[in-house]
């Protein structure tokens, strides 16, 4: 079937934010062959473009004066296994949570630990998805893409993506430039579990279990996560809508001069990581709304959308509790979601 180009599509749909807002051009990129037809497509007419998963990490200040390129990739395939490894083809359109699920099932350990995070298996390289000590950057083999401005497939390898905290060269230097088509895994056949986040170790210790699976982490996560986080279908948000900066130890210990029980946790010799979520609190976001929007009541890292909300307002709103984090703490803190 040939691609079918929509014009005026409203993304309220497509965006976990639940913002409104009308894309020029949509089209929906089932088959692989179809992404030269839609690149092909976006040369000819000249537009902007835009690739979008699950919309669980963007939020809409604008109309998208592009063509959305919704990516529809299905597929899961092993490609190779030994005796400590499964080697792992995942399309990019994949539910990265049915992902996970589908590797538990098999055994295949290493992912365990990002149960119940939204969005699809293409977007997980762009921010190197984290939580819970593990990020994907420890179970990444490859990315495979087709370049936007020429349509050219290449394979990236790890090294290759640059992953760092939150980050991928597809987030900085190639940003906009890649389709991701394909993501491949490189999962453990014998686990290394990751319990060292105290929320997991003390769901565990409720689970009263007698010997630890991968599969008893992957609950517990889902139950810290539910009891937590508010959940899209419900409350609009994006999850973690700032990051947890990094930073100097001399910092630390000025802010340790007017707050003592700030926690923080080493990242190395010199640097450690704040949790933001903290000093929004102690600036007095946690629970605060402001119009339609506000700061959520459990977890102050995340922004919500009480319903009606617009981008702008979000976005507006960000703005003052970086303002007020930046006045009691001195740390700029930077935005995780990324803003059209
Ligand atoms: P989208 O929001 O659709 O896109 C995100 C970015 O990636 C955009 O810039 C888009 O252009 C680009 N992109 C998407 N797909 C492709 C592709 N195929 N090729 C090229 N570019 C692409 N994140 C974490 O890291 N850890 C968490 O624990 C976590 N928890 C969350 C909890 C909640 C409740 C929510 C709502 C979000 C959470 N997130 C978390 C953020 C988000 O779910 C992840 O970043 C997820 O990987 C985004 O996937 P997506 O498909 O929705 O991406
Ligand atoms: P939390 O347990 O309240 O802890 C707050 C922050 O402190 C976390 O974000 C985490 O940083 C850091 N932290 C806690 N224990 C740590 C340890 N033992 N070692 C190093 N750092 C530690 O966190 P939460 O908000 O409920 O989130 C739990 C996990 O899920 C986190 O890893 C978080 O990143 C992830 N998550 C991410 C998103 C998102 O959208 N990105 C949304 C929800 C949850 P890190 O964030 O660096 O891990």
């Amino acid at each position: 079937m040939k691609l079918q180009f929509e014009k005026n599509v409203d993304l309220l749909p497509h965006n976990t934010f639940g913002i409104s807002a009308i894309a020029k051009e949509f089209v929906r990129i089932d088959k692989s062959a179809h992404v030269e037809e839609a690149l092909e497509y976006l040369r000819k007419t000249k537009i902007n473009h835009l690739v979008l998963g699950g919309g669980s990490n963007i939020l809409f200040t604008q109309n998208v004066d592009a063509l959305v390129l919704q990516n529809r990739l299905f597929g899961i395939e092993l490609e190779k296994e030994d005796d400590m490894h499964v080697y792992v083809r995942v399309a990019a359109g994949e539910n990265w949570h049915n992902f996970v699920l589908h590797c538990i099932r098999n055994k295949w350990a290493g992912v365990e630990n990002l149960s119940l995070i939204p969005g699809c298996v293409g977007a997980s390289p762009m921010q190197n998805i984290g939580a819970y000590g593990v990020e994907m950057s420890s179970v990444l083999n490859y990315v495979e893409a087709v370049n936007i401005h020429t349509s050219e497939r290449h394979t990236f390898s790890l090294s290759d993506c640059e992953l760092g905290y939150r980050e991928s060269i597809f987030k900085r230097k190639e940003k906009g430039n890649w389709f991701i088509t394909h993501v491949g895994f490189k999962l453990n056949k014998r686990p290394v579990f990751h319990i060292e986040y105290g929320a997991i170790a003390d769901e565990l210790d409720k689970m009263e279990i007698d010997t630890l699976s991968i599969k008893h982490i992957s609950q517990a996560v889902i139950a810290i996560r539910s009891s937590k986080l508010p959940d899209p279908k419900i409350l609009g948000n994006a999850g973690s809508f700032f990051k947890n900066p990094t930073v100097d130890l001399s910092v630390l210990r000025a802010i340790q001069e007017h707050d003592e029980k700030v926690p923080f946790y080493p990242v190395d010799e010199n640097t450690v990581k704040i949790p933001a979520g903290y000093m929004i609190e102690h600036a007095g976001w946690k629970g605060k709304r402001a119009g339609n929007c506000g700061v959520h009541e459990k977890q102050a890292l995340v922004l919500v959308n009480y319903g009606g909300a617009t981008g702008h307002e979000i976005f507006t709103l960000s703005t003052a509790v970086m303002t007020d984090v930046k006045n009691k703490y001195g740390i700029e803190l930077e935005r995780e979601v990324n803003v059209w």
